[in-house]
């Protein structure tokens, strides 16, 4: 590492925060590869970070207390109860979360990559293809340039991790996430502060308040259901890829309406409903496990290593928590082979955990959910005891402590 070239594919949460890292670490040059050529800032939609892991991240000087943010402090989960404004309480659970958007979040990692990175936009990796001692990356525009080092921040669909294990991709888990973001935040329940899940039958509707980046707040929701079984929907829906703002498929759009007008307590109903089409967009959900994080001299971070189902809101820990690792990998020293053995090992595991515990969450709260009508506290607080508790008996419920 120390004086070496090291190219970063990808340049989001995973890919700004691994170039911070690894410049630090001592890389002589570093060059991040982004695929977008538009600013990545203007995606809007939330990110909640647990407190505890926000702590640790800022004291390693990876985020900020100037980064804008809404604190949540509990989860209130309810089903409708016939016209009932609110529906009824099933559960209620301490959710010390800060709610971000997604473009401060990612403005700041931005901001905080040293002045001598090379962050070029609008370049698309197209192959990876390592030798003995470094890795070549092919260029879309036909550019060939080779590094010392290669590491994969290029997300589920990653072209490193397809050089490091061929054939080995993210999996459909069966469900889709649609979301959107509104400005309809007047008159919240407790201000704003509580982060509400809306249960049905076969899955969920995670709904909190995020700041908007211009001083106000926005209306971020996320609702999690398998797609109904059509031939009209997206071609792609079930391999790796995801619908933008104003391009979903009518067909899907209809069948999410009306599960939410049938569905829903009347207030949320409403704010799911209103949000306009132009801000809203699903993501299919995915698992990926890869066998190792390191591969000759390339490596992973962020969802091109693992992917866990976002239920357990800690992705992008995961992904600020990878590069904190490498940079003490790198700052510990050796060479290569020595650095990347030590980022496995302390990584390798925290992301198989996350996985697993997130399938459970996926399960229990999506493709095999309860009676919920029938839930009172002591059920509901049964039933998220037995998600979080599976064989390495250590939740990471919002990301993992760093070690
Ligand atoms: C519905 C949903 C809700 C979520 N909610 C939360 C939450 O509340 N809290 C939380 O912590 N996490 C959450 N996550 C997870 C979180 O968004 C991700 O885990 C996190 O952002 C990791 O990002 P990344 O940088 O690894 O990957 P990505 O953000 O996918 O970035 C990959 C980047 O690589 C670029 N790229 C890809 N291929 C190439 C190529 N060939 N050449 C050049 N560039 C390329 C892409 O353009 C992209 O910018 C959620 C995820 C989903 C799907």
């Amino acid at each position: 590492m120390r004086g070496g070239s090291v190219a970063v594919v990808g340049g989001s949460i995973a890919g700004c925060a691994t170039a911070l890292a690894v410049s630090r670490g001592g890389a002589g040059k570093v060059t991040v590869f982004e695929r977008a050529d538009a600013q990545l800032r203007d995606r809007g939609v939330g990110i909640a970070l647990h407190n505890d892991r926000y702590d640790e991240l800022q004291s390693a000087g990876y985020v900020a207390a100037e980064m804008p943010w809404a604190p949540l402090t509990r989860r209130v989960w309810s089903v409708r109860d016939g016209e009932a404004e609110h529906g009824r309480a099933v559960g209620e659970q301490p959710f010390p979360f800060r709610a971000y958007n997604w473009g401060s979040l990612w403005s700041e990692l931005r901001r905080r990559v040293p002045e001598e990175v090379d962050y070029r936009s609008g370049a698309l990796v197209g192959a990876v293809e390592p030798d003995s001692d470094g890795v070549t990356l092919q260029l879309a525009d036909g550019q060939r340039e080779r590094f010392d080092a290669v590491i994969g921040a290029d997300g589920y669909r990653s072209v490193v991790r397809e050089a490091m294990f061929p054939g080995l991709s993210a999996t459909y888990a069966g469900y889709i996430g649609w979301r959107g973001t509104s400005a309809d935040v007047a008159d919240l329940p407790s201000d704003g502060n509580d982060a509400h899940n809306v249960v049905f039958p076969g899955g969920h509707c995670m709904i909190y308040r995020i700041p908007d980046g211009v001083g106000g707040h926005r209306l971020n929701w996320v609702l999690y259901t398998a797609p109904p079984e059509s031939e009209d929907l997206h071609p792609d829906l079930k391999t790796p890829t995801s619908l933008p703002p104003g391009r979903l498929n009518s067909a899907l759009t209809a069948h999410l309406r009306a599960l939410v007008a049938d569905n829903f307590p009347p207030y949320w109903a409403a704010r799911v409903l209103r949000t306009p089409a132009e801000t809203t967009f699903i993501q299919p959900i995915y698992d990926l496990e890869v066998p190792q994080y390191t591969s000759e001299r390339m490596l992973l971070v962020g969802d091109a290593a693992s992917v866990a189902r976002p239920h357990i809101g800690g992705g992008s820990v995961k992904a600020l928590q990878d590069a904190t690792a490498l940079e003490a990998a790198a700052v510990a020293g050796g060479s290569w082979k020595e650095i990347a053995e030590a980022y496995d090992t302390n990584r390798g595991a925290v992301g198989a955990s996350l996985v697993a515990l997130a399938r459970r969450m996926g399960s229990a709260q999506v493709e095999n959910t309860p009676e919920w009508g029938a839930m009172g506290q002591a059920e509901f607080d049964a039933w998220w005891q037995a998600q979080n508790s599976g064989s390495d008996r250590n939740s990471g419920f919002g990301g993992h402590r760093l070690k």
